[in-house]
């Protein structure tokens, strides 16, 4: 009975098929919604996640939950489909609705989807930014019954919801990278990195990689595709026949031109995009790349970068205190998004810690060393960051926060401001899950904020 639960129940109701929703919480709220479900006529089972209800001839499952679960297990054994919420919309698509533009990877998708929806509307093409963000899915479809309200979908996707996504045949597809995230829930690498690779299967325009991240290339190898699809490389280099890369602080494309052994198209300046680090300039170029897969004009692509801006907490500056910058990357979740942001500072004061979800933090760690003036540690599981400093950058001063409670972040900042000196950056980047402290990666971002304002009302 969660975000997608909840939708996916009214809707299948609606087309008049016998619903039960199981949930395993059975709270006051639970209680309610459960009473809202039954007023319609939908079966509800509170307090059992497990069991599989006799007679299911279909399983919709929520993404989150993990494939070990008993009553998958129940599924399978019964011969049961299970479908996640996105397999759920694909399917209930009229035919000849707006094809999908996808896009997945451990880091980016919702600034690149956010990207390709701006592009796609500087083109003058009805569409949304769909998926894990905004407007769900399966609102975006069922919203869409006469197929009149959008030319083209922009989607996002994540790894779970491709792993219950069985039969998505989309358009034009991007995985932006690939680093360990979710292995607890997948099981191995391997298995987030099959689950990833889902989002090439039938494509019929383009499988967008990226060229700097040679496991993105394997899954397109590996993907079974339409006939005249094509292998799409993104570099922040100059770029080979069908790639889109950099030239002299130009974004080119090489790959949607009328001859492109010889030809490149210029797209947009690095200073369209914002902000203009690397690691978001890749996302431009991915972005650029499934829109001129769909047909977009080059213009158009330039004046859509130019138009977007990078939602909250995503290397976002909340202000200047006494010449040091104080950086809100809270949604720097996993070691791989942090490595971005810690690439684009030097020095750095880093504050970082909270629910590491099996990573390791060595390779992180080794790599920043030199640029570290300081780290702040808060959260469950500091410890795992402790002793990967100790061991690669055992000369930077750590600050180690033994603190969980909702006044640690204020703590954290005058501690790291303390470590500070003019110049400096404060990155909250915090390479690991909110939920141990906070309810979610924007509160963080919101306390982190909160509490800089604080140190700057203070210091005048
Ligand atoms: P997602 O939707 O995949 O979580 P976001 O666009 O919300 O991605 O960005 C998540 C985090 O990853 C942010 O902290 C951002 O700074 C970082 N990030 C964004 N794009 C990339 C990239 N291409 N490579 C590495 N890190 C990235």
């Amino acid at each position: 009975m969660g975000v997608s639960g909840l939708p996916a129940a009214r809707a299948l109701h609606g087309l008049g098929a016998e619903v039960t929703v199981v949930n395993e919480g059975a709270d006051e709220r639970a209680r309610a919604q459960a009473a809202e479900l039954t007023a319609l006529g939908i079966t509800v089972r509170l307090g059992d996640g497990a069991t599989l209800p006799d007679g299911t001839e279909l399983v919709v499952t929520a993404p989150g939950w993990r494939p070990d679960k008993p009553l998958f297990l129940a599924a399978s054994e019964a011969g049961v489909p299970v479908w996640g919420d996105v397999e759920l919309a694909w399917r209930l698509r009229r035919p000849g609705a707006a094809p999908w533009l996808a896009v997945t990877g451990t880091n980016g998708k919702t600034t690149t989807v956010r990207m390709l929806a701006s592009i796609l509307r500087a083109a003058g093409l009805r569409t949304e930014a769909v998926g894990n963000i905004g407007v769900s899915l399966l609102d975006a479809v069922l919203g869409d019954e006469d197929g009149e309200k959008y030319d083209v979908l922009a989607v996002e996707l994540s790894s779970y919801q491709l792993h219950w996504a069985p039969s998505l045949r989309v358009h034009s597809a991007a995985v932006l990278n690939l680093a360990p995230d979710h292995l607890d829930w997948h099981g191995s690498m391997a298995a987030y990195a099959a689950d990833k690779g889902r989002v090439y299967e039938g494509n019929t325009v383009a499988c967008v990689y990226n060229a700097a991240d040679p496991a993105t290339e394997e899954l397109v190898r590996a993907a079974d595709v339409e006939e005249g699809c094509r292998a799409i490389g993104f570099t922040l280099g100059t770029p080979g026949p069908s790639q889109l890369g950099v030239v002299d602080g130009i974004l080119v494309d090489r790959a949607f031109v009328a001859d492109r052994q010889k030809q490149a198209q210029e797209l947009a300046e690095v200073g369209d995009v914002t902000p203009p680090a690397p690691h978001n300039i890749a996302n431009a170029l991915a972005a650029a790349a499934l829109a001129r897969a769909y047909g977009v004009a080059p213009a158009a692509v330039r004046d859509g970068l130019r138009a977007f801006r990078p939602d909250p907490h995503r290397i976002e500056k909340v202000a200047d205190v006494a010449g040091v910058a104080y950086i809100d990357d809270s949604k720097a979740t996993n070691t791989h998004a942090t490595e971005a942001s810690l690439a684009a500072y030097d020095p750095i004061v880093w504050i970082a810690g909270g629910l590491a979800k099996g990573a390791s933090f060595d390779e992180l760690v080794g790599g920043a060393a030199k640029r570290l003036r300081g780290v702040v540690l808060i959260g469950a599981e500091r410890a795992l960051i402790a002793e990967a400093l100790a061991r690669h950058a055992p000369e930077v001063p750590v600050v180690d926060l033994d603190r969980t409670d909702t006044g640690a972040m204020s703590a954290a900042v005058r501690e790291a401001a303390r470590l500070a000196r003019p110049g400096d950056t404060v990155l909250l980047a915090p390479a690991c899950a909110s939920m141990d402290m906070f309810a979610n990666y924007n509160k963080r971002g919101e306390a982190f904020a909160d509490a800089v304002r604080e140190l700057a009302a203070e210091s005048g």
